[in-house]
């Protein structure tokens, strides 16, 4: 049985939605295919959302009248029978119906992220009276049903297995199961969500939780590029990452894949394809446990990064400080992405800001501290880039018209990270095209 994605822009218009149900059919394979909201649907239901939450109930009612209007063009182009017209309007307004009762009761933390989960629930409700029209046998599996979160907002793998094998071995004679990328349930038992881009992390999950012949994710460039191409003109796709080169991407920005989505794929050792839904023959990223060649693969690079040092003398010679620095950050739960030490002064980067003035009150006994935003990682990642000779020459070479704050090298084997100011974000993945990559 394999797993395949479809983003928000591979089932934004109707046209495309005709050909996932194409590429789902293309072969005789069991499947559990994962649909994203229609692109632009998310964040529209953010803006519900954050109006609704201001108090802003015209702008919110306003912005729910565009949607549904954007829906009723997309069902008109979707399906032709009238029997089917009529099932995806119907479906369409209980959902904007839905909407409507928000804006008339008493707003919650939980009841915003039952606004955000209307895009997914609609994507595939969708798609599934598409599939009906052309008579092509198959089940919608309702996702808040085996998808869940922890108390600390992490899946729940085990629990994630038990429940979706379950559901299946239910309908052992279906070949084709729909179901919502996103959505969960939290430990309250209250929807919830896998945060934004999540749906390629309930793809990776699902395809753990089955152990699928592979995990696709379907999107709108033909897999991973060297450099994010929404920045750099000149990008090439790569054909084969390890794993951990990935994950490494993506937690440092590559916006292709959702920040965490490796690790339930690589726990499972299932093998992850990045493919182009509007060019579906190009060969695409495959990503799997060997990393098939060494050397530098690409560049990603992660904004809204907050860079904090604590400088004190009582750290000379001392030991055990470290481990009350870190312990701050672990009360707050916020990681710590980069880290750099002297005899005098602890320098690391985080990238949420949420506890901020918590973590500095708490570290100010420590010794001064000093607190610093808008900058950016820019992290290169390879196979034993460490071990590759010239990497580091050709990198410094390269961006030596740039103030670097913070370097480190041989965390990983895979993995450069340089810390800038994000104004120098563009001229940097620049440079580092032509000085590195010679494109
Ligand atoms: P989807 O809606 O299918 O999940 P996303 O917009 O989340 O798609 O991810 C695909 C986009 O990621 C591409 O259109 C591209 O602009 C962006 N992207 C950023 N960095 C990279 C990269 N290194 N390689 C490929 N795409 C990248
Ligand atoms: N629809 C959600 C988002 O836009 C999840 C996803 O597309 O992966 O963030
Ligand atoms: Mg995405």
């Amino acid at each position: 049985m394999k797993v395949m994605k479809f983003g928000g822009t591979s089932v934004g218009k109707p046209e495309r939605m005709h050909q996932v149900a194409q590429l789902v059919t293309a072969d005789a394979e069991p499947k559990i295919v994962v649909l994203s909201a229609l692109s632009g649907t998310t964040n529209a239901l953010v803006a519900i959302g954050d109006a609704i939450a201001a108090g802003n109930r015209t702008g919110a009612k306003n912005k729910i009248e565009e949607l549904e209007a954007h829906y009723a063009n997309f069902i008109k182009q979707l399906v032709e029978q009238e029997e089917c017209v009529a099932k995806a309007t119907a479906i369409t307004r209980e959902h904007f119906e839905f909407l409507d009762i928000i804006l008339r009761i008493s707003f919650s933390d939980a009841l915003y992220k039952d606004i955000l989960a209307q895009g997914e629930l609609l994507s595939t409700k969708l798609f599934s009276v598409y599939l009906q029209e052309k008579g092509i046998d198959h089940l919608l599996l309702p996702a808040l049903e085996f998808m869940s979160i922890d108390v600390n907002e992490e899946p729940e793998l085990p629990a994630i297995k038990y429940k979706l094998n379950k559901l299946l071995q239910q309908h052992s004679d279906k070949k084709l199961f729909i179901t919502q990328g996103y959505i969960c349930r939290n430990a309250r038992g209250e929807v919830d969500n896998l945060k934004r881009g999540g749906s390629d992390y309930t793809a990776s999950l699902i395809a753990a939780a089955i152990n699928a012949s592979v995990c696709e994710i379907w999107t709108d460039i033909d897999g991973m590029h060297n450099n994010d191409p929404r920045v750099v003109n000149k990008t090439v796709p790569i054909s084969q990452l390890s794993f951990d080169e990935a994950a490494e991407l993506a937690y440092f920005g590559a916006k292709i894949l959702h920040p965490t989505c490796i690790w339930p794929a690589q726990h499972s050792n299932v093998p992850v394809k990045l493919l182009n839904t509007m060019q579906p023959q190009a060969a695409g990223t495959t990503i799997a446990e060997d990393a098939q060649s060494t050397g530098v693969k690409a560049v990603a690079a992660k904004d809204g990064i907050i860079a904090i040092k604590i400088k004190s003398s009582r750290m000379l010679l001392a030991y055990g400080f470290l481990r009350k620095v870190f312990e701050v950050f672990e009360k707050y739960r916020t990681p710590i992405d980069m880290i750099t030490t002297s005899e005098v002064a602890v320098s690391l980067t985080i990238d949420t800001d949420a506890h901020l003035p918590e973590i500095i009150k708490e570290l100010e006994p420590f010794g001064s501290v000093e607190a610093e935003d808008n900058l950016t990682i820019v992290s290169v990642v390879g196979n034993e880039i460490a071990e590759t000779p010239e990497v580091l020459k050709k990198l410094f070479d390269a961006i030596s018209t740039i103030p670097v704050r913070m370097v480190s090298y041989g965390g990983s084997r895979h993995n450069i990270s340089l810390l800038i100011g994000s104004e120098y974000k563009k001229e940097a993945l620049q440079l580092i095209n032509s000085g590195v990559f010679g494109l």
